[in-house]
C-alpha cells in the first residue's frame, strides 16, 4: 500500500494570490479513488482536508490542501472505456476536430492524460499520427497494447521540451480534455501546453464549468484529484499569462455542463467567437468576479446532505434494502460527506472489474458486479454518477423492478418502470 502525504496550500497555484474566499468545506476525507482491499480493511483510511477556496485575484477555485500526485495516480483504477456514452463523446470530438483542422496523415496529434487510449484510438483508426502522454504506467500499458502510441510520464514544461526535441515539430492539435482539474502544478502544465503548441498548434481543453457546479449543487465533483474548479474567467486569466488566447468555446453536456475551450498563441488577428462572448457575459452576470457567488454555495450543499440522511433514516425504519451503483470518485465524496456506511447502503455495483471485490474508501461499502447487485434483489438503487444516470437506469431496469434514487441536485425517488 502506498503511503500518502499531503500539504496545505496557502497561495493560488496559478497566480500566487491569496485563497481568501471560502467556497465549500467537505471536512476530512480519504482519497476518493483509493479503493480498499478486503485484507486491508482493518486499517483506517488516511484522510486529508477537502476544502475548496477561491483566489481573490484570478478567481481560480481550488483545494487548499494537496495530496501527493504520484501516490494518487500510480494505482489509478479508473478506465475511461467503461462508459458507452463517454466513448461516443470522444469519437464525436475526434471526427469534429479532423474536419475543423483538416487533419490527415501528415498531421500530428498529442493528447495529455490520454488514459487507456479510448480517445486517440479514433485518430489511429483515421490514419492520423498521434501520441498519448499518460501519467499512470499501468493505464499507459493498456493503451500501448491496444495500438495507441503512449508514453508513461507527467506533462509539463520538461515533457513539452523533450517532445519538441524528439519530434522536431509542434503538434497540430493538443488534446487536454478533462485534465486541467487534475493538474497539481497549473503553472508548469499550462507553460508546457504553450511551449508545445508553438505558433500554430491548437489546444483544446474540456473542463466542467464552475457556474454549472454551483447551479446544480455538484459538490460531489470535489475530490482530492481535482485540484481546481475552472471558470472561463479563471481559464482566460491563467492561459493568458502564458501567451495562450482562448478564441472559441463550445458548450458540452458532459459532466453536468462543461466547456470545450479552443486556444492558441495570442495573435492580434484572433477574434473571439460569438459563443465565447456570450459565456463571458453569462459569467459576469452570474457574479463570478464577486465574493457572494462563492460564499453562498455551502448552505445549499448542507441541504442536499440533510435530505439524503433523512432518506436513509426513513429507509432503515421501513426495512428497505438500499444499494448503490457507481464506485466512482464523485460517489465517494458524496457518501463520505453524508457519513454513510455499509449499514446504510449494503452494496455498490460497478462495471469495472478492477474495483469489484474491494471496498469504497471511508464508507467501506463492498463493491460488486452489476449482476451481483441485481441478484441481491435490492429495494432501492442510489445512482451515484448523475452524469450517466439515464444510461445506468436503462441498463439496470432490464433485469430489476425497484426504485432508483438520485440525490443531486436534490433528492429524487424514481417510482415505477423507467
Ligand atoms: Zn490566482
Amino acid at each position: 500500500m502506498t503511503t500518502l502525504s499531503g500539504r496545505a496550500i496557502t497561495a493560488c497555484r496559478a497566480c500566487g494570490g491569496a485563497l481568501s474566499i471560502p467556497f465549500c468545506d467537505l471536512g476530512v476525507q480519504p482519497v476518493a479513488n483509493s479503493y480498499v482491499a478486503v485484507e486491508e480493511s482493518g486499517k483506517p483510511d488516511p484522510v486529508f482536508p477537502l476544502n475548496v477556496r477561491v483566489c481573490e485575484r484570478c478567481k481560480l477555485a481550488q483545494l487548499d490542501h494537496v495530496v501527493d500526485a504520484g501516490a494518487i495516480f500510480s494505482d489509478y483504477a479508473y478506465l475511461s472505456s467503461v462508459s458507452a456514452s463517454w466513448l461516443a463523446h470522444a469519437k464525436a470530438y475526434c471526427e469534429s476536430m479532423i474536419q475543423r483542422l483538416a487533419l490527415d496523415s501528415g498531421s500530428f496529434v498529442v493528447e495529455v492524460a490520454s488514459n487507456d487510449g479510448y480517445l486517440l484510438k479514433n485518430f489511429v483508426a483515421a490514419g492520423i499520427p498521434c501520441l498519448g502522454i499518460e501519467p499512470a504506467a499501468n493505464v499507459a500499458a493498456i493503451a500501448v497494447a491496444a495500438g495507441v502510441p503512449t508514453e508513461a510520464r507527467f506533462f509539463g514544461r520538461e515533457t513539452a521540451a523533450a517532445l519538441l526535441r524528439e519530434r522536431r515539430r509542434s503538434p497540430d492539435l493538443i488534446v487536454a480534455n478533462n485534465v486541467l482539474a487534475h493538474v497539481p502544478d497549473v503553472e508548469d502544465f499550462v507553460a508546457g501546453l504553450a511551449l508545445l503548441a508553438g505558433d500554430k498548434g491548437v489546444v483544446t481543453i474540456e473542463a466542467p464549468l464552475l457556474v454549472e457546479l454551483v447551479k446544480n449543487v455538484q459538490f460531489d465533483t470535489i475530490y482530492h484529484e481535482h485540484y481546481a474548479y475552472w471558470s472561463l474567467l479563471a481559464a482566460e486569466r491563467v492561459l493568458g499569462r502564458h501567451g495562450l488566447a482562448i478564441f472559441d468555446v463550445e458548450r458540452l453536456t458532459t459532466h453536468g455542463g462543461s466547456l470545450r475551450l479552443f486556444a492558441r498563441r495570442t495573435d492580434p488577428s484572433l477574434r473571439p467567437s460569438q459563443t465565447l462572448e456570450a459565456i463571458r457575459k453569462e459569467e459576469a452576470e452570474a457574479g463570478l468576479d464577486q465574493f457572494a457567488f462563492y460564499d453562498g454555495f455551502e448552505p445549499r450543499v448542507r441541504a442536499v446532505l440533510d435530505a439524503f440522511r433523512s432518506y436513509l433514516k426513513e429507509s432503515r425504519a421501513a426495512g428497505r434494502r438500499v444499494t448503490a451503483y457507481g464506485a466512482a470518485a464523485k460517489g465517494n465524496t458524496f457518501l463520505n460527506a453524508v457519513g454513510a456506511t455499509a449499514d446504510d447502503i449494503t452494496l455498490v455495483a460497478d462495471a469495472n472489474p478492477l474495483k469489484q471485490g474491494r471496498l469504497l474508501p471511508g464508507s467501506r461499502i463492498p463493491i460488486v458486479s452489476p449482476d451481483d447487485l441485481l441478484a441481491a434483489k435490492p429495494d432501492d438503487i442510489v445512482i451515484l454518477p448523475w452524469n450517466i444516470a439515464p444510461e445506468i437506469m436503462r441498463n439496470l431496469s432490464k433485469g430489476w423492478k425497484g426504485r432508483f434514487v438520485t440525490a443531486i441536485p436534490s433528492l429524487r425517488i424514481h417510482e415505477g418502470p423507467q
